[in-house]
Order: C-alpha cells, then sequence, then structure tokens
C-alpha cells in the first residue's frame, strides 16, 4: 500500500506503518535503509531548520519530500508557530503530517496554530502525548506569566501515536522510524530517524549545541544511559537536527554526557550551608565550563531539583 503522489487529502487514518520493532537494533539501522532504497528510492528529501532566537533559542523543521511536508516540532510562541505554518505554506506542498520529538512545551504549545485549519496526523509515543497532557496546567500556570501574549491558548496535542521502531510514511521522501528513549532530557522522549540517502535524525533535545540545557526534570542518569545507548546505535555520520543550536553528530553526545558529568560535581561541590551560594557557585562553574548564557535559565531552574535528587538541599 503506497500513498498516490496526487492525494492531497490524507486523512489521520490513511498514515502508514511500514515497519515493526527492532528496524534499528544494532547495523539493523543502515541495513534497513539499505535495502528500503534498493528498492524504492527515496525519492527527494530535504530538511529546513526554521530557527528563532526570541525569546530564546528554539528550532523546529519542514521536511520536504517530492510532494509534501513534515514537520517536526511546532514551536512555543504564537508568533513563532505562525511563522512557521506560513513558511509551510509558502512551499506550495501539503503539510502530510506534525512529529512531537517530546512533551516540553517550547515544542508543542504552537501544535494549534501550525495546524490551524488542518485535519492531519499529529503523531509522538504515546508517552510522549500522554505526559504532555498531563503536565500542561502546571505548565500553563508557570508559562503564562513568563510569555503573557505570546503563550499560544489553542493549544492542541497528538491524535495518533507510534511505537517504538515503527516507521511512517507521508509519501516520497517522508519515511521516518521511531526510537522510544523514554526519560531523559524530559519525563520521556524519542527521535525520528529519517530515511533518506544520508543519515539524518531529529533528536529533539536529547543533544544541546552549546547551550545550557534543561534538567529539571531530574532524569540525568537516565539521559546518561540514552547517550550511551545512542553512541552505540547510531551512525557516527549521522546529522542530528536539535532542538536548540545548530545540528551535531553522535561524537557531539560525549560533550552532552561531559556537561550532565560536570553539573553533577559542581553541586556535589558546592556548600550547600548556604543554598544561595552553591546555587551561585554551580552556575559559575557551568559557566567556566560552557562560557555562554544561551538558555542559562534553563540552567538555573535545574539546579535546587537536582541538588535534592542528590541529597545535597531540602
Ligand atoms: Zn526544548
Amino acid at each position: 500500500m503506497k500513498f498516490r503522489s496526487d492525494d492531497t487529502t490524507l486523512s489521520r487514518r490513511d498514515l502508514i506503518r511500514v515497519s515493526g520493532a527492532g528496524v534499528l537494533a544494532g547495523t539493523g539501522l543502515a541495513l534497513a535503509g539499505a535495502a528500503a532504497s534498493a528498492q524504492e528510492p527515496a525519492g527527494l528529501v530535504k530538511v529546513h531548520r526554521q530557527g528563532v532566537e526570541t525569546p530564546f533559542p528554539l528550532n523546529a523543521y519542514l521536511v520536504e519530500g517530492e510532494d509534501g511536508l513534515v514537520v517536526v516540532d511546532a514551536m512555543l510562541t504564537n508568533s513563532a508557530s505562525r511563522n512557521l505554518r506560513a513558511k509551510a505554506d509558502g512551499f506550495g506542498k501539503p503539510l502530510r503530517a506534525v512529529l512531537l520529538t517530546h512533551p516540553h512545551p517550547d515544542h508543542y504549545a504552537g501544535l494549534g496554530n501550525l495546524t490551524e485549519g488542518l485535519d492531519i496526523p499529529i503523531v509522538s509515543l504515546a508517552e510522549v502525548n500522554d505526559i504532555a497532557r498531563r503536565d500542561d496546567a502546571d505548565k500553563d500556570a508557570v508559562i503564562s506569566g513568563m510569555f503573557g501574549e505570546e503563550w499560544p491558548t489553542n493549544r492542541i496535542f497528538p491524535n495518533d501515536t507510534i511505537g517504538d521502531g515503527e516507521t511512517l510514511d507521508f509519501g516520497p521522501g517522508l519515511r521516518f522510524t521511531v526510537m522510544d528513549i523514554g526519560p531523559a532530557e524530559s519525563f520521556h522522549d524519542s527521535i525520528f530517524v529519517l530515511e533518506g540517502p544520508a543519515p539524518t535524525a531529529f533528536v529533539g533535545d536529547l543533544v544541546y549545541s552549546f547551550m545550557h540545557p534543561y534538567m529539571a526534570d531530574n532524569a540525568n542518569p537516565d539521559w546518561k544511559r540514552a547517550i550511551s545507548r545512542l553512541q552505540s546505535e547510531l551512525p557516527e555520520d549521522m546529522i542530528l537536527h536539535v532542538g536548540h543550536g545548530l545540528p551535531a553528530t553522535p561524537a557531539f553526545l560525549a560533550w552532552q554526557e561531559a556537561y550532565l558529568d560536570r553539573f553533577e560535581a559542581a553541586i556535589l561541590g558546592a556548600d550547600w550551608d548556604n543554598p544561595d551560594a552553591a546555587r551561585a557557585a554551580v552556575l559559575e562553574d557551568m559557566m567556566a565550563f560552557l562560557p555562554s548564557d544561551e538558555l542559562l535559565f534553563f540552567l538555573e531552574q535545574s539546579i535546587l531539583p537536582n541538588a535534592k535528587r542528590l541529597g545535597m538541599a531540602e
């Protein structure tokens, strides 16, 4: 079963899952990709990074196939998500689907604006969907005050789910296989691997390109396990499209791990008898490790929860 190339009225029930679990196990990823391209050319596919700097650096991606588009993640603000939709409309190809990598509001809050008036699949792992819905009221309480008019009130959530190792096919060039990563940077992360001539994946916030990461979901031990898994499973020349910053490769995962280790050491090395001084010391140490203030507020929000987990603060 294949999509007809002239079909522009695909509903979400029409999305195709073409393979089961195990595609990504070990070298199976490369072999599966080679086998698929031998039978059926992947077609034209081009990744367009849509980045904003306001209110902080954030990316979404437009994946352009021969006769359609898929967007990965949906931005945070009203203006960014509407601009993303306008960019998508500008290609003159139908938007086939939106994929959501993880349940943080800077990636899902713009879904309503992005898909306004369209009946298309918004796809994530079931866990990503459940957590985004579960935590939305809490996020709303905190974030609406931070971004005011720019915080979307028409927030919606995935309307279809995909399981680990399954492949989505939205037409020529638009085949994605999901990896279920579990808790890592967020309470549940995933990666969408794009089938095509070069190894490419959308990894959400599992890697930050030289920016301070959000660690307030407090799953850094799980994040480190996820990094180890990715280091063994992803091809070394794979382009990783990230949620914040420029693309990376799997070699960059070592830097992310080093950041997490340095952060833990900084918390353990601080004098928590004076919590304010301890927080300042951690911040100073991480600024020495990464002399940048990009996404510094993610780090600031992360210090106390991790200090509590490590038994250093109450
Ligand atoms: Zn993010």
